[in-house]
C-alpha cells in the first residue's frame, strides 16, 4: 500500500503546482502577476525541500496541441517549451507519470524518489484518478502549496486536500495568480475551510534570495544583476 510510503509522523509534503514556464515566465502564455517576486519564492521553497530531504508532489498541466481546440486551453500544450517545469523545480531523483487514467503507483514510492512529477489535463488535481489517489492516501503533518494559480489549481488542490482532513498550508508569496480579486477570494476560502496561509519566510527562513534565473525579462534580470555584488546564492 502507498500508506506506507509516507509515515503519520512524517512533517511535511511539499504540493508543487504548476511551476512550468507557461504560467512564470514573463514570455509564457498564461504568465501570473508579479512572477518575479512569486519565482523567488518558489525557488526558496524547492530549495528548502530539497535539503531537508522533504517530498515534492508536483502537478503539471498538459493540453492536447490539436487544430480545432474546444476551449481547450491554449498554453501548457503538450510538447511546447512552456509546458515545460521551471528548471529548479526539478530534482534529480524524481518519477514522472503521465496523465492517463490509471491509477497505479509503484510501491515505496516516496521512499525511493524525492520527487512524484503528475501530469494533469485540467487544473483540478483530484479530477486526474492517479492524484486523486495518491494525495488521499498520503499522509502526512501537513501538506504546503506552492505554484500556480490562486484563484484555480491552487484553490482546487488546497480544498480537495482539506475536505480529505489533510492538514493544509499555503506559501501566499510563492503563489501566482492572474486576478488579484479572485485570487484574494480564494486565499479566503482556503483559510475559511482550515488552511494556514504562510509566508516563505516562515518555513524557508528569511531569505538573501533574489536571483530568480531562467526568465530573461527586463525585471527578472536586472535582480540577477544585483545579485552579483549581493550575498551567495543557497545552491
Ligand atoms: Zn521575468
Amino acid at each position: 500500500m502507498i500508506l506506507q510510503m509516507i509515515r503519520a509522523k512524517r512533517r511535511q509534503v511539499l504540493i508543487d503546482i504548476n511551476t512550468q514556464r507557461d504560467f512564470l515566465l514573463a514570455d509564457g502564455e498564461a504568465c501570473i502577476r508579479n512572477h518575479r517576486r512569486v519565482l523567488a519564492h518558489i525557488r526558496r521553497m524547492t530549495a528548502w525541500a530539497r535539503h531537508r530531504g522533504i517530498p515534492i508532489i508536483s502537478t503539471c498541466e498538459v493540453h492536447p496541441d490539436e487544430e480545432t481546440h474546444n476551449g481547450d486551453p491554449r498554453y501548457c500544450i503538450d510538447g511546447t517549451p512552456g509546458q515545460k517545469k521551471i528548471s529548479y523545480t526539478l530534482m534529480e531523483n524524481r518519477i514522472v507519470f503521465p496523465a492517463d487514467g490509471n491509477t497505479d503507483l509503484p510501491r515505496d514510492m516516496l521512499r525511493r524518489y524525492q520527487q512524484v512529477v503528475l501530469h494533469k489535463r485540467c487544473p483540478d488535481p483530484f479530477d486526474e484518478p492517479r492524484i486523486d489517489r495518491l494525495l488521499s492516501e498520503i499522509t502526512a503533518a501537513e501538506f504546503v502549496l506552492i505554484g500556480a494559480c490562486a484563484e484555480t489549481a491552487v484553490k482546487a488542490a488546497a480544498l480537495g486536500l482539506l475536505q480529505r482532513n489533510k492538514r493544509v498550508a499555503v506559501i501566499v508569496d510563492a503563489v501566482g495568480y492572474h486576478d488579484n480579486r479572485e485570487a484574494k477570494m480564494a486565499f479566503r476560502k482556503m483559510e475559511a475551510k482550515g488552511a494556514r496561509l504562510i509566508e516563505t519566510r516562515r518555513l524557508a527562513g528569511a531569505s538573501h534570495l533574489r536571483q530568480v534565473g531562467v526568465c530573461h525579462c527586463e525585471a527578472c534580470q536586472r535582480t540577477a544583476q544585483r545579485v552579483v555584488v549581493g550575498v551567495p546564492q543557497d545552491n
